[in-house]
């Protein structure tokens, strides 16, 4: 078996028409996501996953930020990069867990929407994908200001399920 951790982290911006994207579910906020790409944090977390699993470098050495070819980028297609490479190499992944830490909003009303979002990314059954939601527990300045998200993965040389 081989383990994947990822992590990332953005900025937010007070926004009265924001929206957030997790994903590739696109959610209501009273903020934006600073990012050069589409700001999915969750598909770039899990993407690092796959890449540390991987012992490939990172999501930044495949798609650098700051140029042109990655400006809007939808993170689906980062995301869709590693998981070729799992299957270049025969390698099945076997279960996703995911830590999502935001202040608002309330993200449990869109937790299937999002687990059923990876499931279909991934051909995992449901149940082999994990979601918790916490908060900062308004502590400043990260509750207003910054949204993370933390992913393990584990990975097989065939199917466990
Ligand atoms: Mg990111």
């Amino acid at each position: 078996m081989l383990i994947g951790s990822g992590f990332d982290l953005h900025r937010l911006r007070a926004s009265k028409k924001g929206a957030l994207k997790l994903a590739g579910i696109n959610i209501p906020a009273p903020y934006v996501v600073l990012a050069h790409s589409d700001g999915d944090l969750l598909f770039h977390a899990f993407s690092d996953a796959l890449a540390s699993a991987l012992g490939d470098g990172d999501i930044g050495a495949a798609f650098p930020p700051g140029i042109k070819k990655t400006r809007g980028m939808d993170s689906r297609r980062m995301l869709d990069h590693f998981l070729k490479k799992l299957k270049e190499r025969s390698l099945i992944l076997s279960n996703i867990s995911v830590v999502l830490t935001v202040e608002k909003p309330r993200l449990n009303f869109y937790r299937d929407d999002i687990r059923r979002s990876l499931a279909s990314a991934t051909g995992l059954p449901l149940e082999r994908v994990g979601l918790t939601i916490k908060t900062f527990e308004g502590i400043e300045p990260l509750a207003p200001k910054a949204i993370m998200c933390w992913v393990n993965c584990l990975i097989g040389e065939r199917a466990s399920f």
